[in-house]
Protein backbone atom coordinates (compact mmCIF):
# COMPACT_ATOMS: atom_id res chain seq x y z
CA UNK A 1 0.00 0.00 0.00
CA UNK A 2 0.87 3.20 -1.08
CA UNK A 3 0.43 5.97 1.64
CA UNK A 4 -1.89 8.71 0.10
CA UNK A 5 -0.70 12.35 1.24
CA UNK A 6 -4.08 13.72 1.32
CA UNK A 7 -4.32 17.32 0.93
CA UNK A 8 -6.34 20.09 2.21
CA UNK A 9 -10.46 19.30 1.16
CA UNK A 10 -11.35 20.88 -2.47
CA UNK A 11 -12.87 24.45 -1.79
CA UNK A 12 -16.01 23.39 -4.04
CA UNK A 13 -16.47 20.95 -1.51
CA UNK A 14 -16.54 22.31 1.54
CA UNK A 15 -18.72 25.32 0.30
CA UNK A 16 -21.59 22.32 -1.45
CA UNK A 17 -21.50 20.80 2.08
CA UNK A 18 -21.86 24.85 3.94
CA UNK A 19 -24.60 25.72 1.67
CA UNK A 20 -26.38 22.61 2.20
CA UNK A 21 -26.49 23.01 6.07
CA UNK A 22 -27.96 26.30 4.83
CA UNK A 23 -30.28 25.37 3.07
CA UNK A 24 -31.36 22.27 5.01
CA UNK A 25 -30.87 22.97 8.29
CA UNK A 26 -28.81 20.04 8.88
CA UNK A 27 -25.81 18.53 7.77
CA UNK A 28 -25.63 16.74 4.52
CA UNK A 29 -24.52 13.46 4.07
CA UNK A 30 -23.22 11.52 1.11
CA UNK A 31 -26.33 8.91 0.38
CA UNK A 32 -29.44 11.01 -0.81
CA UNK A 33 -27.88 14.32 -0.44
CA UNK A 34 -24.39 14.44 -2.20
CA UNK A 35 -24.94 11.15 -4.31
CA UNK A 36 -28.67 11.80 -6.05
CA UNK A 37 -29.60 9.66 -8.90
CA UNK A 38 -29.65 12.77 -10.90
CA UNK A 39 -27.13 14.80 -13.09
CA UNK A 40 -25.99 16.77 -10.29
CA UNK A 41 -25.21 13.85 -8.21
CA UNK A 42 -23.44 12.14 -10.99
CA UNK A 43 -21.53 15.16 -11.26
CA UNK A 44 -20.28 15.80 -8.02
CA UNK A 45 -19.54 12.54 -7.84
CA UNK A 46 -17.70 12.91 -10.76
CA UNK A 47 -15.65 15.70 -9.62
CA UNK A 48 -14.80 14.19 -6.45
CA UNK A 49 -13.31 11.40 -7.93
CA UNK A 50 -11.63 13.72 -9.86
CA UNK A 51 -9.93 15.11 -6.94
CA UNK A 52 -9.24 11.90 -4.86
CA UNK A 53 -7.57 9.73 -8.20
CA UNK A 54 -5.31 13.10 -8.72
CA UNK A 55 -4.56 13.03 -5.18
CA UNK A 56 -3.49 9.49 -4.89
CA UNK A 57 -1.26 9.98 -8.37
CA UNK A 58 -3.90 7.78 -10.28
CA UNK A 59 -3.23 4.97 -8.20
CA UNK A 60 -6.22 3.25 -6.52
CA UNK A 61 -5.96 3.35 -2.53
CA UNK A 62 -5.50 -0.21 -1.96
CA UNK A 63 -3.78 -2.34 -4.48
CA UNK A 64 -1.92 0.93 -6.52
CA UNK A 65 -3.02 -0.35 -9.79
CA UNK A 66 -3.79 3.02 -12.12
CA UNK A 67 -6.98 3.65 -11.85
CA UNK A 68 -8.47 6.96 -13.98
CA UNK A 69 -11.52 8.88 -12.80
CA UNK A 70 -13.91 6.53 -15.02
CA UNK A 71 -12.23 3.83 -13.65
CA UNK A 72 -12.87 3.66 -9.90
CA UNK A 73 -15.34 4.59 -7.16
CA UNK A 74 -15.40 6.72 -4.34
CA UNK A 75 -14.25 4.69 -1.40
CA UNK A 76 -15.63 5.51 2.36
CA UNK A 77 -12.74 4.01 4.75
CA UNK A 78 -14.50 3.77 7.51
CA UNK A 79 -18.07 2.52 5.69
CA UNK A 80 -20.84 4.79 5.40
CA UNK A 81 -23.53 2.34 6.81
CA UNK A 82 -21.66 2.18 10.38
CA UNK A 83 -20.27 5.70 10.37
CA UNK A 84 -22.44 8.03 9.26
CA UNK A 85 -21.26 11.04 10.40
CA UNK A 86 -17.90 10.36 8.51
CA UNK A 87 -19.92 10.01 5.43
CA UNK A 88 -18.65 13.42 3.90
CA UNK A 89 -15.54 13.41 5.76
CA UNK A 90 -12.68 14.17 3.15
CA UNK A 91 -10.46 12.51 5.16
CA UNK A 92 -12.17 9.20 5.13
CA UNK A 93 -13.03 9.63 1.12
CA UNK A 94 -10.45 7.41 -1.13
CA UNK A 95 -10.72 6.53 -4.80
CA UNK A 96 -10.33 2.74 -5.14
CA UNK A 97 -10.42 0.23 -8.54
CA UNK A 98 -13.34 -1.49 -9.56
CA UNK A 99 -11.54 -4.87 -8.79
CA UNK A 100 -12.38 -7.34 -11.38
CA UNK A 101 -16.46 -6.75 -11.32
CA UNK A 102 -17.92 -9.64 -10.89
CA UNK A 103 -16.23 -12.23 -13.26
CA UNK A 104 -14.88 -14.11 -10.58
CA UNK A 105 -16.34 -13.51 -7.36
CA UNK A 106 -13.26 -15.32 -5.52
CA UNK A 107 -10.68 -12.82 -6.94
CA UNK A 108 -12.76 -9.68 -6.41
CA UNK A 109 -10.28 -7.03 -4.31
CA UNK A 110 -10.45 -3.24 -2.81
CA UNK A 111 -13.27 -1.15 -2.42
CA UNK A 112 -15.88 -3.74 -3.79
CA UNK A 113 -14.56 -6.43 -1.86
CA UNK A 114 -14.30 -4.88 1.28
CA UNK A 115 -18.07 -3.53 1.28
CA UNK A 116 -18.92 -2.83 4.72
CA UNK A 117 -16.43 -4.77 6.38
CA UNK A 118 -14.47 -2.94 9.03
CA UNK A 119 -12.38 -3.17 12.49
CA UNK A 120 -11.30 -0.61 15.06
CA UNK A 121 -7.53 -1.35 14.50
CA UNK A 122 -7.70 -1.35 10.32
CA UNK A 123 -4.65 0.96 9.16
CA UNK A 124 -5.79 3.97 6.57
CA UNK A 125 -3.46 4.18 3.33
CA UNK A 126 -3.49 7.93 4.77
CA UNK A 127 -1.45 6.56 7.83
CA UNK A 128 2.27 6.36 7.07
CA UNK A 129 2.09 3.10 8.81
CA UNK A 130 0.10 1.76 5.84
CA UNK A 131 3.57 2.08 3.84
CA UNK A 132 4.74 -0.51 6.82
CA UNK A 133 2.74 -3.24 7.66
CA UNK A 134 3.08 -5.51 4.21
CA UNK A 135 6.24 -6.67 2.46
CA UNK A 136 5.68 -7.33 -1.19
CA UNK A 137 8.30 -10.19 -2.82
CA UNK A 138 9.52 -10.24 -6.25
CA UNK A 139 7.00 -12.83 -7.16
CA UNK A 140 4.04 -10.17 -6.35
CA UNK A 141 3.00 -12.11 -3.52
CA UNK A 142 2.16 -9.92 -0.46
CA UNK A 143 2.90 -10.66 3.22
CA UNK A 144 1.99 -8.86 6.52
CA UNK A 145 5.11 -7.91 8.34
CA UNK A 146 5.31 -10.34 11.27
CA UNK A 147 6.50 -10.15 14.34
CA UNK A 148 4.35 -6.51 14.85
CA UNK A 149 1.51 -5.93 17.02
CA UNK A 150 -0.37 -5.03 13.71
CA UNK A 151 0.58 -8.32 12.18
CA UNK A 152 -2.98 -9.52 12.51
CA UNK A 153 -4.93 -6.85 11.31
CA UNK A 154 -3.03 -6.85 8.31
CA UNK A 155 -3.56 -10.34 7.41
CA UNK A 156 -6.79 -9.53 7.94
CA UNK A 157 -7.08 -6.55 5.00
CA UNK A 158 -5.25 -8.66 2.55
CA UNK A 159 -7.83 -11.15 3.03
CA UNK A 160 -10.77 -8.65 3.55
CA UNK A 161 -9.57 -6.30 0.39
CA UNK A 162 -8.40 -9.18 -1.87
CA UNK A 163 -4.74 -7.92 -2.06
CA UNK A 164 -3.66 -11.70 -2.47
CA UNK A 165 -5.95 -11.75 -5.43
CA UNK A 166 -4.73 -14.08 -8.49
CA UNK A 167 -5.46 -10.71 -10.68
CA UNK A 168 -3.45 -8.66 -8.06
CA UNK A 169 -0.34 -11.00 -7.29
CA UNK A 170 -0.03 -11.47 -11.40
CA UNK A 171 0.21 -7.53 -11.98
CA UNK A 172 2.21 -6.98 -9.29
CA UNK A 173 4.92 -9.74 -10.57
CA UNK A 174 4.79 -7.90 -13.87
CA UNK A 175 5.42 -4.59 -12.63
CA UNK A 176 8.40 -5.49 -10.42
CA UNK A 177 9.61 -7.59 -13.59
CA UNK A 178 9.78 -4.99 -15.59
CA UNK A 179 11.59 -2.45 -13.24
CA UNK A 180 15.27 -2.59 -12.56
CA UNK A 181 14.80 -5.36 -9.84
CA UNK A 182 15.41 -7.95 -12.70
CA UNK A 183 17.63 -5.94 -14.68
CA UNK A 184 20.85 -7.95 -15.55
CA UNK A 185 23.07 -4.99 -14.12
CA UNK A 186 24.67 -5.02 -10.87
CA UNK A 187 23.59 -1.36 -9.54
CA UNK A 188 25.62 -0.15 -6.98
CA UNK A 189 23.96 1.45 -3.80
CA UNK A 190 23.66 4.79 -4.91
CA UNK A 191 21.86 3.90 -8.07
CA UNK A 192 19.38 1.54 -6.32
CA UNK A 193 18.92 4.50 -3.86
CA UNK A 194 17.81 6.83 -6.71
CA UNK A 195 15.62 4.34 -8.24
CA UNK A 196 13.84 4.09 -4.89
CA UNK A 197 13.51 8.18 -4.61
CA UNK A 198 11.90 7.39 -8.09
CA UNK A 199 9.30 5.29 -7.23
CA UNK A 200 8.69 7.10 -3.62
CA UNK A 201 7.89 10.14 -5.92
CA UNK A 202 4.90 11.16 -8.32
CA UNK A 203 6.39 12.27 -12.01
CA UNK A 204 4.21 14.64 -13.69
CA UNK A 205 1.38 13.65 -10.96
CA UNK A 206 0.79 10.02 -11.10
CA UNK A 207 2.79 7.48 -9.29
CA UNK A 208 3.91 4.55 -11.26
CA UNK A 209 0.95 1.21 -10.25
CA UNK A 210 2.96 -0.91 -7.87
CA UNK A 211 5.51 1.50 -6.92
CA UNK A 212 5.26 0.13 -2.97
CA UNK A 213 6.10 -3.26 -4.58
CA UNK A 214 9.23 -2.35 -6.41
CA UNK A 215 10.32 -0.03 -3.40
CA UNK A 216 10.21 -3.15 -1.26
CA UNK A 217 12.13 -5.46 -3.71
CA UNK A 218 14.34 -2.38 -4.77
CA UNK A 219 15.29 -1.89 -0.79
CA UNK A 220 16.14 -5.67 -0.51
CA UNK A 221 18.96 -5.44 -3.07
CA UNK A 222 20.85 -2.44 -0.60
ZN1 LIG B 1 -7.47 -1.58 -6.18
Amino acid sequence: MKRINKQEPPQWFEDWKRNFKVANNRNAHYKNDFSTDDVDGANRRRRLRENLVDEQGKICCYCMRRISTNSSHIEHFLPKEFFADKDLSYENLLASCNGEGTVVVEDEHCGHRKDNWWRADMISPTDIEAEKIFKYLPNGKINSVRGKTTSNIAQEMIHNLGLDSFHLERDRRQAIEASEVFDDEEYSEEEIRSFIEYYTNKDNGVYVPYCKAIIDCLEEML
